[in-house]
């Protein structure tokens, strides 16, 4: 099936064409014709499921008809993070290239005066996070009853930053008689009620994340001590050990530890950037070009800082912390094994930590298996039984029955063989280079000249 019998423009097709795009993904397929039809839609989809291509291209579509006028947007995408609200103006660069729309970008970190310039313009687009949109309006620079159609994006994450009270004053500045387009990759009661409040007679439109993406992803975990000094100096070694290892996001609970884990690795000659909600805006964006080019190979980062980014063929993850919520771990692990590729994620357990690896096991409906076990925790048969493909009462049949019934988000297949892997993980691949009495890949020791 193509672009083509969706509905959209010449002028959209075309830049589609462009873009190499052949086939819809199941949420265009089913949300573009709907937008089109000038329906309020409920997308419940992750990302990594084509959706900001869902709603940028039939907003492409329905904005050539009409004109912008000064201060009066005429479409308001609201996303929780600068990134995010950059990454879909680069969508409306990509796609809109046929067009003559005019997009701005209102986010913290970026000089109120030329975003204001651009107001007065006239905005076909206006992408914001809530904050500084509410900013501009308040020093009466923005007029919000020109808005025509309204996206909502990230709606769960929204609500875990605390932005509700934000988005639902901006759902009382714009038009009542507007289009909206709502999408959460999970719907917690809170998130319905918004979603009630908001939406008139909406289509919804779910979507699972592609199989492929989380079947692709080879998952363990690795027993540390308590003290912090003895997970960095594990997590070095395991990164040092990977196998076909290309590039690693590393994730940290806080964003404190994301900036001395990144002190620490940078110190210890590795060529990493990091990326977390206290740095400015420009560091932001530097950290995060310098590891999409490749001339970073390690990405330290908070889950707030990196929820959503789009950063194809990421070899590793690496959970330095077991992440509090078990919704995160399959958000931070679906950072790898996209698009068919393969991918490992790594996960470094403290001994308070276990608790929650216990909450995710049951949300994945997996028992991820040990490469190196804490005492008492697998004991050597069972690790023995899991390392050759075994079933026991934790893990396979009983649990992915289980996770069947549950619908599990991640994969219900029984992760690659562990004792194997971990032999292969053991031999270096990469061409090594001894400096400062480490074993480092070569790619690892390259200056970075990105600020970090
Ligand atoms: P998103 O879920 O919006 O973050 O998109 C995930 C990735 O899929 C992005 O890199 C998009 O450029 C890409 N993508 C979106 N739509 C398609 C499509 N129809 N075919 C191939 N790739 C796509």
């Amino acid at each position: 099936m193509s672009f083509s019998h969706l509905g959209l423009s010449e002028k959209v097709l075309a830049a589609i064409e462009a873009a190499g795009y052949k086939t819809p993904t199941p949420i265009q397929d089913q949300a573009i014709p709907r937008v089109l039809e000038r329906r309020d839609v409920l997308g419940i989809a992750q990302t990594g499921t084509g959706k900001t291509a869902a709603f940028v291209l039939p907003m492409l579509t329905l904005l050539e008809q009409g004109r912008a006028r000064a201060r009066m947007p005429r479409t308001l995408i609201l996303e929780p993070t600068r990134e995010l609200a950059a990454q879909v103006a680069d969508h409306f660069e990509k796609y809109g290239r046929n067009h003559k729309l005019n997009v701005a970008l209102l986010i913290g970190g970026v000089s109120f005066d030329d975003q204001d310039a651009k107001l007065i313009r006239g905005v076909d687009v206006l992408i914001a996070t809530p904050g500084r949109l509410l900013d501009h309006f308040e020093r009466g620079r923005l007029l919000l009853s020109g808005v025509e159609l309204l996206v909502i994006d990230e709606a769960d994450r929204m609500l875990d930053m605390g932005f509700i009270p934000d988005i639902e004053r901006i759902g009382r500045l714009v038009p009542f008689m507007r289009q909206t387009l709502f999408f959460t990759a999970t719907m917690p009661p809170e998130i319905q009620r918004i979603a009630d409040s908001f939406l008139h007679n909406p289509v919804r439109v779910e979507v699972a994340r592609p199989a492929t993406t989380a079947s692709t992803i080879a998952q363990f975990l690795v027993a540390t001590g308590r003290e912090a000094h003895e997970k960095r100096e594990r997590l070095r070694r395991l990164i040092r050990e990977a196998d076909n290892f290309k590039n690693a996001i590393i994730f940290c609970n806080r964003k404190r530890d994301v900036a001395l884990l990144h002190r620490s690795l940078v110190r210890h000659k590795f060529n990493a950037v990091a990326l977390h909600g206290d740095m400015d805006q420009p560091a932001r964006m530097a950290a995060l070009e310098a590891f999409r080019k490749g001339e970073a190979k390690l990405l330290v980062a908070s889950d707030v800082a990196a929820r959503g980014l789009d950063i194809p063929d990421v070899s590793h993850v690496f959970n330095f912390d077991v992440p509090s919520h078990a919704d995160d771990y399959v958000h931070r692990i679906g950072r790898t094994g996209r698009a068919g590729r393969s991918g490992t994620a790594i996960t470094l357990v403290a001994p308070s930590e276990r608790k929650q690896v216990e909450a995710i096991e049951r949300l994945i409906g997996l028992t991820i298996p040990w490469i190196e076990a804490p005492a008492g925790a697998t004991g050597p048969e069972q690790a023995a039984r899991e390392a050759s493909g075994a079933q026991n009462p934790r893990s396979g049949r009983a649990r992915a029955g289980e996770a069947r019934r549950r619908e599990p988000r991640a994969s219900r297949r029984q992760p690659r063989e562990p004792a194997r892997d971990h032999a292969r993980a053991r031999a270096p691949r990469e061409p090594h280079a001894e400096r400062d009495g480490t074993h480092l890949p070569a790619f690892l020791l390259r200056p970075l000249p990105a600020k970090v």
